[in-house]
């Protein structure tokens, strides 16, 4: 609930709106209990205790990198387990973030998609990742990215929610400016989003320059083709004033050929758009491989010499299997991959 909502529930069982703040605080601080709220009266804290229930995550496994990186698989109180990972960079600390159990778009290079889907994440238990992750190392957290298991536009209004209270002033406070969401190209979502001129960042998996690799690799792409994707990002970019970010995981001998790059450069002529090249991480068991830095190095040189903007994006926890998925899958009995 937001500030408002809660002011307004809690007025409904009799008490002054003062106390609503109260708990939104200590919630927004990733109180764990009603008990914790002492400056809140016993038998208030035993009224809302029978009422209510706080979402909570619990670290059940943590696991921490030789560059400081920590992966977190959290239990949720109906005991589904998802991914948390938490990058240490210069100028702060980043979360990435799940926002579904599972997921339903079946990547073939991602991990999650292959351990199927079981259900939406509530804007609770998007924060409860943020709190337990800030408590765990006692740390703050000036970055989110929405950008672990889970299509954040195939759970829409969960998302817009937790991004109206992340960023609420009486809670965590991380401006939209330090969130970035990523999607695999929920095209209608991309659209009606826009119509929202967040700041956010919003980062599309494209990873791929045609319909032809695409359709292979995302089966999203053959209810959205790229020409449509792109087409929604361009109405995207003009309404928000933002530049869109686009990911491209580099497949050796699947999409990261010269004429993938000139194919990709033109298609992103004239849109105000970042290129993040992610050397695969082969954990599907589709026997990919990344693309060696000579062929980074190349495929880069020929974006910019299309006019686009483009930089490999540094990996982090490759020794703690930071990557989407690959911790639940192994915690649930399978080795990390596939079969
Ligand atoms: N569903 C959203 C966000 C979750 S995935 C999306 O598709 O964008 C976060 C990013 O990791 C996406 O760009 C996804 O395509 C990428 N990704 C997933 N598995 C990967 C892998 N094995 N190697 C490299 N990138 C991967």
């Amino acid at each position: 609930m937001t500030l408002k909502e809660l002011q307004e529930e809690l007025s409904c069982a009799g008490l002054p709106r003062f106390r609503a703040g109260q708990v939104f605080s200590w919630l927004h601080r990733g109180a764990e209990s009603f008990e914790e709220m002492t400056d809140i009266s016993k038998d208030l804290r035993l009224m809302l205790s029978e009422r209510y229930e706080i979402a909570r995550a619990r670290a059940v496994q943590k696991r921490v990198s030789k560059d400081g990186t920590v992966k977190y698989l959290f239990q949720l109180n109906d005991g589904e387990l998802i991914e948390s990972v938490l990058m240490n960079y210069r100028h702060g600390y980043s979360i990435c973030i799940s926002t579904q159990v599972g997921c339903k778009m079946n990547c073939s290079f991602c991990a999650t998609g292959k351990s199927g889907f079981s259900r939406d994440l509530l804007p609770s238990e998007m924060l409860s990742q943020i709190q337990a992750a800030q408590l765990d190392e006692d740390i703050r957290i000036s970055n989110v990215v929405l950008m672990g298991m889970g299509e954040p536009l195939d759970n829409y209004e969960n998302v817009l929610r937790f991004l109206e209270l992340v960023s609420s002033p009486e809670g965590m406070n991380i401006g939209m400016r330090h969130i970035s969401l990523s999607t695999c190209g929920i095209v209608d979502r991309i659209y009606e989003l826009a119509e929202k001129k967040l700041q956010l960042t919003l980062s599309v998996s494209l990873h791929a320059p045609n319909d032809e690799i695409r359709n292979r690799t995302m089966p999203v792409n053959k209810r959205w083709n790229v020409e449509e994707l792109l087409k929604a990002c361009r109405f995207y970019a003009k309404k928000t004033g933002r530049r869109i970010s686009f990911e491209y995981a580099m497949i050796s001998g699947v999409n990261d050929s010269d004429r993938c790059a000139m194919e990709l450069s033109s298609r992103l002529r004239g849109m105000p758009a970042h290129v993040n090249l992610i050397p695969v991480n082969d954990v599907t068991g589709a026997g990919y491989r990344k693309s060696d830095i000579a062929r980074q190095k190349r495929f880069i040189s020929i974006l910019e010499r299309g006019g686009c903007t483009a930089t490999v994006r540094r990996t982090l926890g490759a020794d703690i299997e930071a990557s989407c998925g690959q911790l639940r899958r192994k915690h649930k009995g399978g080795n990390g991959y596939e079969g």
